[in-house]
């Protein structure tokens, strides 16, 4: 694939052709083997001190969201005018230009086309010696221009942009402003890079669970490569949570009978109040604390007073500790709904926001104290050891929980959190093999929440990947958007359904503006669908969704083959009930899940009324 191209494999050296060329060609393919073979190819072409720059490429992304650095995602007018100075044309015909292939990367690649990049004497001399892009200068020039701001960092931007630009060949000039755009618009899915990285470092997918491993307890998947290219797959394996790094959150299955339940966790079981609120990652090294959010997203200054009641809360030097905060009423003292604390995040001045919406957080988890690390262990040792180490006061808080074997107690427990103000109860496993598993949603921890009584027995979050123009009063606008879930087994986004009702005038106005950045002119290569919508979204938005049912269709790709050879799994009426900005796509529902879901729902249409099930 790579046969026109003569590359330099001198030490130290990596041109950005080679990226750009590598996610030409995967832009154009879909079958994650496949995938999978270019990027180990990539990653044999890569010297050693690049890897983690290449992965985060890969990503789309220049380091981990939750480093709380500014991230790429520059505007049309700004992108115009930085193509416009680069390939010497004037605004009006990148505007032009862009009507006609809806794509500025496609634009900018055009125009490069047009006009090479060695130009006049000035253009010759710079370029002597240099053997074009590198994928470090692409790196540092993209970095200086996410981190540019205050005056005259607009004007900035347009000039390092356009300078890459004119360094650019017309291949890397499509991907330079694909990556500006916004971190989704070029990105392979995590889990293939980890592929990769197995085989290309490691030898074979063997040490893939190692790898995959080190990335759920440390979320920088550059660092992690890094680590396997330098140190070696014993160096991962040795890995443990680190102060700073957030850890991936232990995610939990569902379900609604609680006698199922137990026997999935093995008979005996925590059963914990399911707080409403907003899970927080609190890491500790001495007077220092931060707070990551449940989407690793550094929330620290949002909750001054929970930072200070860690410090003293928290008897160790160093713990990382896991807990919901959840806003309570100040005069009643009663936990109040998640929407009440959500309030508090839109206000600006956060001395007010305290008072108006105090907050309590209760710690459910401990997965390293000193620096042991705890995931390994255990739930009812973690237990002790957090109870140990928590000394409570008024804003730090131990979550209720108690010991149950038989249905009765567990529902007891249930309707005493529900009256508590609870949003159900989290039902723990407390088996030996009962760890912390990061990053992994696994029925060691499974959720029973109140509202589990409608027919759906749950809201799934799905993603956007296409939405189609409305008619009548709606014409014209974007209104339906056709939704998927994410199937890890193939790092793929399958269409569920679409989804036309649920929002608001307002919210259909600004739906455009929306999908704006997500809007690509073909279909993603990690969408799966048999649907052709009018617009391709890349797999970028969470939505959540309820509907009356969950079903089979021919009409979508979500686990078919499963349940029906020809069918897959579908939502009846779907509603959009509100954007989850909090997750990323990959956190969405999985096909697997929502296939959990009908046989849940099957289940309970059988248990209520045998004579009418299908
Ligand atoms: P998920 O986090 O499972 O993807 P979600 O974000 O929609 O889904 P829920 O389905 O409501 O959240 O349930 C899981 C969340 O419940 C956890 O991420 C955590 O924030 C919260 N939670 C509240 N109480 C507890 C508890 N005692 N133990 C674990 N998690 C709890």
């Amino acid at each position: 694939m790579y046969k026109n191209t003569i590359y330099h494999i001198e030490e130290n050296i990596l041109r950005f052709k080679l990226i750009a060329e590598t996610l030409d060609v995967l832009e154009k393919i879909s079958s994650r083997i496949q995938i999978t073979n270019i990027l180990v190819e990539l990653f044999k072409k890569t010297p050693k001190e690049y890897v983690d720059k290449v992965v985060y490429f890969l990503q789309g992304q220049l380091w981990p969201p939750w480093k709380g650095m500014p991230e790429l995602g520059l505007g049309e007018k700004l992108l115009i005018k930085a193509i416009s100075v680069a390939m010497g044309v004037p605004e009006g015909k990148v505007e032009e230009l862009l009507q006609k292939e809806g794509d500025l990367g496609k634009v900018a690649e055009i125009l490069r086309k047009n006009k090479p990049q060695a130009q006049g004497l000035a253009a010759f001399i710079a370029k002597q010696g240099e053997e074009g892009l590198t994928v470090d200068k692409v790196y540092s020039v993209l970095a200086r221009i996410a981190t540019a701001t205050g005056e005259g960092s607009r004007d900035l931007k347009i000039r390092l942009l356009s300078g890459l630009l004119k360094e650019a060949e017309p291949i890397e000039a499509r991907y330079i402003i694909r990556f500006v755009q916004g971190a989704h618009r070029v990105g392979v899915g995590d889990m293939t890079i980890l592929d990769a990285l197995a085989i290309a470092y490691a030898g074979s997918g063997v040490h893939r669970p190692v790898i995959e491993r080190a990335y759920n307890l440390r979320a920088d998947l550059g660092l992690v490569a890094k680590i396997l290219v330098e140190k070696e797959i014993e160096e991962l394996q040795k890995i443990k949570p680190e102060i700073g790094v957030p850890v991936k959150p232990m995610l939990a299955e569902r379900h609604n009978d609680p006698k199922e339940m137990l026997d999935k966790v093995g008979g005996q079981c925590i059963v914990e109040y399911k707080y409403d609120g907003e899970r927080a990652q609190i890491h500790k090294d001495g007077d220092r604390i931060i707070i990551f959010s449940r989407h690793l997203e550094d929330i620290t200054s949002m909750y001054p007073e929970v930072v200070e009641a860690a410090k003293s809360g928290l008897k160790v030097q160093k713990a990382i500790v896991e807990g919901e905060i959840v806003a309570i009423d100040p005069e009643t003292e009663e936990m109040l709904p998640f929407q009440i604390l959500m309030t508090r995040k839109r206000k600006y001045d956060i001395q007010k926001a305290m008072k108006e919406v105090p907050v309590k957080v209760f710690l459910f988890d401990v997965l390293l104290a000193g620096d042991e690390d705890l995931t390994v262990k255990p739930l009812p040792e973690r237990k002790k050891i957090l109870e140990s180490i928590v000394s409570e006061n008024d804003v730090i808080k131990l979550a209720q929980y108690t010991h149950a074997s038989t249905p009765e107690e567990l529902e007891k427990f249930f309707l005493k959190a529900v009256s508590d103000g609870a949003e159900g109860v989290m039902v723990k496993a407390i088996h030996s093999k009962s760890v912390y598993q990061a990053g992994n949603r696994g029925w060691l921890w499974i959720k029973y929440k109140r509202d589990y009584k409608s027919e759906m027995i749950d809201t799934v979050d799905l993603v956007v990947v296409g939405a189609f123009y409305g008619k009548g009063r709606r014409g014209g606008k974007l209104s339906t958007l056709l939704m998927a879930a994410y199937d890890p087994e193939t790092d793929t986004y399958k269409t569920v359904c679409k989804v036309g009702t649920g929002f608001t005038d307002e919210e259909i106005e600004k739906m455009k503006e929306t999908l704006g950045p997500y809007i690509i002119p073909y279909k993603h290569p990690r969408v799966v669908s048999e649907l052709e919508p009018d617009v391709w979204v890349s797999p970028a938005l969470v939505a959540e969704i309820l509907g009356a049912e969950i079903t089979l269709s021919p009409l979508h790709v979500c686990a078919r083959g499963v349940l029906r050879s020809d069918a897959g799994i579908s939502i009846r009426f779907p509603r959009f009930i509100r954007w989850r900005t909090d997750k990323r796509p990959e956190d969405a529902t999985t096909c697997e899940e929502l296939v959990e879901m009908y046989k849940m729902q099957l289940k309970k249409i059988v248990e209520e009324a045998p004579e009418k099930a299908p």
